[in-house]
């Protein structure tokens, strides 16, 4: 099973919420996106990619660990 590791560059992050939008596994607290889970599996890739590629200011980086 491939793992991947999600990590939010705070400093880039603007909270604009647009993570959130997409997959649950991102919230917005005091303005900036928090992930919730940061390690994830195959079945929630696909969310989590799209959430990073939405990202204005490509805050999300998803690597495989
Ligand atoms: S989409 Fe990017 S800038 Fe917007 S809240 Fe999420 S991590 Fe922050």
């Amino acid at each position: 099973m491939v793992k991947y590791k999600i990590s939010i560059d705070e400093n880039k992050c603007i909270g604009c919420g647009a993570c959130a939008a997409v997959s649950k596994n991102f919230e917005i607290l005091d303005g900036k996106s928090r992930v919730k889970k940061s390690q994830i599996t195959d079945k929630d890739f696909k969310l989590n990619n799209e959430a990073a590629n939405l990202c204005p200011v490509r805050a999300i980086k998803i690597e495989k660990i």
